[in-house]
């Protein structure tokens, strides 16, 4: 299981991808409603839409993480590609699953 409402929480205001350091923004509205996140590889910044439920909003911070990595690692993943890299995500991130539960 994944708690989203904990990783929403966690969410950083800064991540390091590659040689950059990118800043993370909330915004209330995009120019098109229908954007949820947007990477600015120009001004590295991952902009993340308010509203969201903590599994949307988590997602999409994976998707733009994933945007970002595919610029900074010259990987050149299509959008196709990062939708299913975003879903893919969410089994490495499930607790016990990729790395077994332990102690501290
Ligand atoms: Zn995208």
């Amino acid at each position: 299981m994944i708690n989203w409402t904990k990783l929403k929480r966690r969410i950083p205001s800064k991540v390091v991808i590659g040689n950059y350091t990118y800043e993370v923004l909330f915004i209330d509205e995009f120019k098109s409603p229908s954007t949820l996140g947007e990477t600015r590889l120009e001004d590295k910044q991952i902009v993340l839409k308010n509203g969201q439920t903590p599994k949307e909003l988590v997602k999409t911070y994976l998707h733009e993480c994933l945007h970002a990595v595919s610029e900074e690692f010259d990987v050149n993943l299509t959008e196709q590609q990062i939708l299913k890299m975003e879903e893919a995500l969410s089994f490495i991130l499930r607790d016990g699953n990729i790395f077994k539960k332990g102690k501290k």
